[in-house]
């Protein structure tokens, strides 16, 4: 059986290549934590909007209003310590600027702007929905700029989330099989996903999606490059899954429709070059990278 081999170091994946130091020592000590906050920076959230501005993230000096915000520590970006803050309230705070969805923002934020909403986004929506400890029900108290949470009662830690996802691209030679996942924008095919189950490794969550959802066999698994994908709180781990035959049956449910495609083809699909109803990933998705790279390799 052959394996594709087709790898990438993912500093250029949207909301990856981070250009900030986390500062995972210095920010368990409060009092270095305080003195950032005097000069720190810091990007409004607002329903899990970042503020952008001019096409950049918004970073502004502390506004007294803030004061009862979800505020997180990003990250220094040389001696610059960044910020988020999660501003209340049913109407958008007065800014210069606009909450964007995190979506649309990321098409037009450059990599370092996407990545560090991307980190904010993340954290931020896990303090939302994580402030009671799940052992006793007591509200938890925020350490290490966000890094954790500890219950006053119990003592329980509690740890910001990233949950796995596989996102795999069944190949046959010059083939690839991508599906159109039923809650999909139309004309959409991409590469199979599916969150891992506790107690899976990552090779059979990946057989166990393709079966489940396109009843197709695969050999070897190879991975090919992982990205944080904050919606909420997910990371990507891309993979090829050798198709053992060309036979596949859709489940009808999570996927509606599936077809090979040839490398040519993805290629010209990539380009822009075909005009059809038939639409691939937008490059900000890791799977327009795992077909690209592929394609082209
Ligand atoms: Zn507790």
């Amino acid at each position: 059986l052959s394996i594709i081999f087709v790898r990438r170091d993912a500093q250029d994946m949207a909301f990856g290549g981070s250009p900030l130091d986390r500062a995972s020592a210095q920010r368990a000590d409060p009092a270095w934590l305080a003195a950032q906050m005097q000069a720190g920076l810091f990007l409004p959230f607002w329903q899990n909007r970042p503020l952008v501005a001019e096409g950049r993230i918004a970073l502004l000096p502390w506004r007294s209003d803030w004061e009862d915000g979800i505020c997180v520590f990003l990250g220094l970006e040389g001696s610059q310590a960044l910020f988020a803050i999660d501003v209340a309230g049913e109407e958008p705070p007065t800014a210069d600027g606009e909450f964007l969805e995190m979506r649309p923002a990321a098409f037009v934020l450059p990599a370092r702007d996407t990545a560090i909403a991307g980190q904010a986004k993340a954290l931020i929506d896990w303090h939302r929905r994580h402030g009671f400890c799940p052992h006793c029900g007591t509200a938890t108290v925020m350490r290490d700029g966000g890094y954790r949470r500890v219950c006053p009662h119990c003592a329980a830690e509690h740890f910001p989330r990233t949950d796995p996802v596989v996102i795999m691209l069944p190949v046959l030679g010059e083939e690839c099989l991508v599906g159109h996942g039923a809650r999909f924008p139309e004309g959409l095919f991409s590469a199979f996903a599916g969150f891992i189950e506790p107690g899976e490794t990552m090779e059979e969550a990946v057989r166990r999606e393709l079966r489940e959802e396109a009843n197709i066999e695969v050999g070897a698994i190879s991975y090919h490059a992982s990205q944080p994908w904050p919606f909420p709180s997910s990371l990507m781990l891309g993979c090829y899954a050798q198709a053992l035959r060309r036979d596949f049956r859709i489940d009808g449910v999570e996927i509606a429709d599936a077809r090979w495609l040839t490398k040519a083809e993805v290629r010209a699909r990539l380009a822009g070059t075909v005009e059809d109803e038939m639409k691939l990933p937008v490059p900000i998705a890791i799977a327009h990278h795992l077909m690209r790279d592929w394609a082209e390799g």
